[in-house]
């Protein structure tokens, strides 16, 4: 209700006019003193006993003079704390000089930056341009650091103003993003180019065709007409294998919730690998009991995956060599495997199968109607299944590619 000084006074006051009406009233000067002093002495041991108020956090600036420095934020134990914890580099600046530094920035730019000026301690011409500037537009705003800190690679650095003369430096790695992007482009224009070149083919032929103005013997139309037909086959492969990839890239998050039975999905395949013209699908040697194999499924996205991977061991394998598929159950897991006999692939080529239009050898795959999208789409079923892809290959031996799915429990 008071505070302590005005507390103080009213007890004094009161002790005071006590001791007039007590000399009023004829009372004992000695003792009207003695009770005096000791009234005044219990009013300073309560006043002293009175905790000291906190200052008010909303009124305290309002009482300061206005030039009074404000409290940092940057020495604020909070802020190291706080700092630490995002994982993003960033940097407490005052007055131009480092001040402190999260654990991410000292990863990116070592400790030795704190006590360092901030121009050098980001060494970029465009962050140093940015952090000269006076005129304050620096600040809130974002600025690309390009090949920065190695070449290939771009951060971005964003300046958040503070009180006074300080500020936050973000820095945020924006490579991957980019590399991300790149490899979009990248697929548009191998997409493209792959459309193209069967394109070219099929008006050349046409046009060719409709040159000779019904002048071509039967022999030659029949050539160019089969070079037009295999080249719109491609081009459908092509179409059909884009479709599939974009379809299981969309899917790529979405668990598989169907109970299927992959030994049936894998019977199926090769039923209908067997029943196409493929001179190959004689040489499937399958080796399946009847044991189903329960797991959680895409049954189409399976399909192919199986179909896939053994039309390349029937594509690259020596002809007449056997096409071996099996299902081997391991504990709560199970094993598909698709051995051929065929030239192999170097190590070298091994990490990169199941990049999108990466082929060993480009005539080789074209010659065989492949369209180099084959083992990437392999790659994205058996990742959206939490299957485990793995490729070996011996040259001049062969290839076997298994893919180990885990089961469920019940069908
Ligand atoms: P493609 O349509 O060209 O067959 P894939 O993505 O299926 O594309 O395979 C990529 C490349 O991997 C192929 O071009 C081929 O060079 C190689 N490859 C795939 N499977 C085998 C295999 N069983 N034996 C040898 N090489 C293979």
């Amino acid at each position: 209700m008071f505070d302590r000084l005005s507390s103080l006074i009213i007890a004094l006051t009161l002790i005071a006019v006590a001791a007039i009406f007590a000399g009023m009233a004829g009372g004992d000067p000695l003792s009207i003193i003695l009770l005096m002093l000791a009234g005044i002495a219990a009013s300073l041991v309560v006043h002293s006993a009175l905790p000291t108020p906190l200052p008010d956090a909303r009124t305290d600036g309002l009482t300061q003079p206005a030039d009074a420095p404000l409290p940092s934020l940057l020495r604020h134990p909070d802020f190291a704390h706080w700092a630490d914890q995002e994982k993003e580099p960033l940097l407490g600046v005052a007055d131009n000089v480092v001040t402190i530094v999260n654990d991410a920035a000292v990863r990116l730019l070592g400790r030795h930056i704190v006590g360092a000026d901030v121009r050098t301690a980001i060494r970029h011409p465009a962050a140093t341009d940015w952090l000269s500037r006076t005129d304050g537009s620096a600040e809130a705003q974002t600025i690309n650091l390009m090949d920065f800190p190695r070449p290939g690679q771009r951060w971005t650095m964003r300046i958040a103003a503070l009180s006074g003369s300080e500020s936050i430096i973000f820095l945020v790695d924006r490579s991957l993003l980019d590399a991300a992007d790149r490899m979009r482009s990248d697929f548009v224009a191998n997409a493209s180019h792959e459309l193209r070149t069967p394109l070219a083919a099929i008006l050349g032929y046409v046009e060719t065709l409709q040159d000779m103005n019904g002048e071509a013997d039967a022999p030659t139309r029949h050539r160019f007409l089969s070079i037009i037909d295999r080249e719109a086959r491609r081009m459908q492969q092509l179409v059909i294998d884009l479709l599939s990839i974009s379809r299981v890239e969309a899917d790529r998050f979405r668990r598989p919730t169907a109970h299927v039975d992959l030994a049936a999905i894998v019977r199926s395949t090769i039923a209908q690998l067997q029943d196409s013209e493929n001179p190959r699908a004689k040489d499937i040697v399958v080796r399946l009991d009847d044991t189903p194999q329960p797991m959680l499924g895409d049954e189409a996205q399976l399909g192919q995956l199986a179909h896939n991977v053994i039309s390349n061991a029937m594509k690259y394998g020596r002809s007449g060599t056997p096409v071996t598929v099996e299902l081997l159950p391991a504990g709560n897991r199970v094993r598909l495997s698709v051995s051929d006999e065929g030239d192999g692939i170097a190590p070298d080529h091994l990490p990169r199968l199941t990049e999108r239009f990466y082929r060993v050898d480009e005539a080789r795959s074209r010659s065989v109607g492949g369209t180099g999208l084959g083992l990437a789409i392999v790659k994205h079923i058996s990742e959206r299944h939490q299957g485990q892809l793995a490729i070996e290959s011996e040259l001049g031996k062969g290839t076997r590619v298994s893919v180990t799915f885990p089961l469920a429990t019940e069908v």
